[in-house]
């Protein structure tokens, strides 16, 4: 092991091995199989990168990493490159002679670690590339891929089992963040994986604050959000990423948000491929911008100092709401993830399963991680423990969500439950066909709309008797009956409620129903949000910085600017922005105080010390 570490230092320039990282490369390096579950954030590449670097120094030859994103190959391979590997990579970005200078290097021995597509890995031409080459390990990141059900999946990753026949004495170390049991059960028998060790890791983030808000008016909650929490005083702030569910909202929202001082870009599979592209590649380059994009964006963004994500739109389900919000503090610093929705984007999802053109089953899995999902957004308790509870984790409250940091108040909601159950009873007994929650609500309020005229539910005896209640109250306890399953929304995309299964207990006053209480709304526009869960969650690199650190902070983010683009590389490539707080403050005078910094390996300091030691002398 002393060997791993010595290149964790060398090469990556951290101290020490995060959760089961250095199981995890005894195991691999030592020739082992095995599947890694980890969370996004949690350090998988490492995983893979150490056992490959010790194995080719040990003469077992190149270690293969299998890798579905091209950005992200890119970027992998430009911040080992930055660390002094020898890696490369091969796919379909390189012309024909930068291929060949590639395949020429890897038959050479001259690589340690290679990036290859699978649609490449499993070409006859890279077939015989493998069988005249040393191979000392095969990685298959982000697996969960050969998942039929999962929303990455890709064809190409079913024939990597092939691996397994063709090089059966090659480890092989498949890695996911996506946890739960369909899932993993479905990457074994795929990938041949049935002798391979498990490593399963926590999937907590504990650095990501969540907070799920009623749906207002999402821009502005959104807006206030960001200035509340992500904004510093000069009107600079954070990098984000804000998902929303249709491309014409993500172009709506990115320019509203730029005509209210928000650095935004859109992104989204419609866009002109060139543009889309150099959005991905600000984002990942600049500070302080705001992605506004579709779920299209996401794998291959391993920005670590996103700071938050935003679901303006609910996601589909709770591994897509992890999988995005995970996107936040890779960093491991304190990060947000806040999501605005309402009952409308309920009966949105539930619209989009019916109308797909997926088979029953298929239809019935998604309307029951749909439900896992609303009953996250809905539930009094602490988010965390519910999340993870879905991936099989049991925890306790986290003292870090906005239920844990504000307890919300709940109430007996039996006699109003009783109500908005027996209104849905009525009117379907009254019409033969069941109506969505606006109608209903407006017939507890007795609001007479022509619609109800015309359906006669001004007759029916539920009109009219739950007038107290405003319309948001309503939608609230609509929302949370949904939750509870006591109502069901209907087939056929209409948003129309049914009566669910345990509806009739209700009714009948055998159970009650305790609800949350609404929280009360925040003001709108530049109040933001309101103290408690709202506050104090900013990371700000020069908050205790004196002057002259600050100075020092001001020039090394200059120089890595500067660098970075000499090199073509962003800037987090060069060094995180916690390591070049860590220097501006402790101001380094020697190439081994240099060294003691978490974040600079042997390379880095080769290449940059002198540069760094002057940027700090003259600041
Ligand atoms: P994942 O692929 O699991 O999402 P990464 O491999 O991208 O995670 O790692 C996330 C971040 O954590 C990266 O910025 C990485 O440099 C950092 N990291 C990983 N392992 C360590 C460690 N042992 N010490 C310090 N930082 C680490
Ligand atoms: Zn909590």
């Amino acid at each position: 092991m002393s060997a791993a570490l010595a290149i964790l230092k060398d090469v990556f320039g951290y101290h020490a091995f995060r959760g089961r990282q250095a199981e995890i490369i005894e195991h691999v390096a030592e020739g082992g199989d095995c599947l890694v579950l980890m969370p996004t954030g949690g350090g998988k590449s490492l995983c893979y990168q150490i056992p490959a670097l010790l194995r080719q120094r040990a003469g077992h030859g190149v270690g293969i990493v299998v890798s579905p994103l091209i950005a992200l190959m890119q970027d992998q391979v430009a911040a080992l490159t930055e660390a002094g590997v020898r890696a490369a990579v091969l796919n379909s970005t390189l012309t024909g002679a930068e291929a060949s200078a590639v395949e020429r290097d890897l038959l050479a021995g001259r690589l340690e670690i290679l990036y290859v597509a699978p649609e490449r890995l499993m070409t006859p031409r890279f077939q015989d590339l493998l069988d005249r080459t040393r191979v000392g390990l095969f990685a298959i990141d982000e697996a969960h891929c050969v998942s039929q059900w999962g929303h990455d999946f890709r064809p190409e990753y079913i024939q990597l089992s092939v691996l397994h026949e063709r090089f059966p004495q090659v480890p092989r170390i498949a890695l996911t963040a996506t946890a739960d049991d369909v899932t993993r059960q479905e990457i074994v028998e795929r990938l041949a994986l049935h002798d391979a060790r498990v490593f399963l890791s926590s999937f907590d983030r504990p650095n990501i604050r969540y907070r799920i808000v009623e749906k207002d008016n999402a821009r502005q909650q959104l807006l206030a959000f960001i200035k509340a929490e992500h904004m510093a005083a000069d009107g600079t702030h954070d990098s984000g990423i804000v998902y929303c569910l249709s491309r014409r909202k993500v172009e709506e929202t990115a320019d509203w948000l730029r005509g209210h001082g928000i650095n935004a870009l859109p992104y989204h599979a419609g866009m002109d491929a060139a543009v889309r592209q150099q959005h991905q590649a600000r984002f990942r380059d600049e500070e302080g911008l705001v992605m506004v994009a579709t779920i299209a964006f996401g794998m291959g963004i391993d920005k670590p100092d996103v700071r938050f994500v935003a679901h303006l739109d609910l996601p589909k389900s709770m591994e897509g709401y992890y999988q995005e919000t995970g996107r936040a503090g890779r960093d491991g610093l304190p990060a947000n993830a806040w999501m605005a929705y309402g009952l409308g984007d309920v009966v949105q999802q539930k619209r989009m399963i019916d109308e797909s053109e997926a088979d029953e089953t298929h239809k019935r899995v998604s309307s029951a991680k749909l439900d896992a999902l609303l009953g996250l957004c809905e539930t009094a308790g602490c988010r965390r423990v519910r999340i993870l509870a879905y991936f099989g984790e049991s925890s306790e409250p986290c003292g870090n969500c906005d239920t844990c940091l504000e307890p919300p108040a709940t109430w007996d909601g039996t006699r109003e439950a009783q109500m908005a159950l027996s209104c849905v009873y009525r009117t379907a007994q009254a019409s033969r066909v069941h109506f969505g929650a606006t109608h209903l609500i407006d017939v507890l309020r007795g609001n007479a709309t022509e619609k109800i005229r015309q359906w006669g539910h001004d007759k029916v005896s539920t009109f009219g008797i739950g007038a107290d209640r405003s319309v948001s109250e309503w939608h609230a306890i609509f929302r949370q009956l949904i939750a509870h399953g006591l109502l069901v929304i209907d087939h056929g995309g209409h948003g129309a409620l049914l009566l669910g299964e345990s509806a009739r207990a209700v009714l009948k006053g055998e159970t009650s129903i305790t609800l949350r209480r609404q929280v009360s709304k925040p003001a709108r526009g530049e109040r933001g949000e309101r103290g408690g869960a709202g506050r104090g969650n900013r990371v700000d690199h020069t908050a205790q910085m004196d002057e002259q650190q600050l100075a020092n902070w001001e020039a090394l983010r200059r120089w890595r600017t500067e660098t970075a683009r000499e090199h073509g590389v962003p800037a987090y490539v060069i060094f995180h922005d916690a390591t070049l707080a860590e220097l501006a403050r402790s101001a380094p005078d020697s190439m081994a105080e240099l060294a003691e910094v978490p974040g600079i390996g042997a390379a880095k300091l080769e290449r940059y010390g002198d540069e760094l030691l002057e940027v700090l002398q003259k600041a």
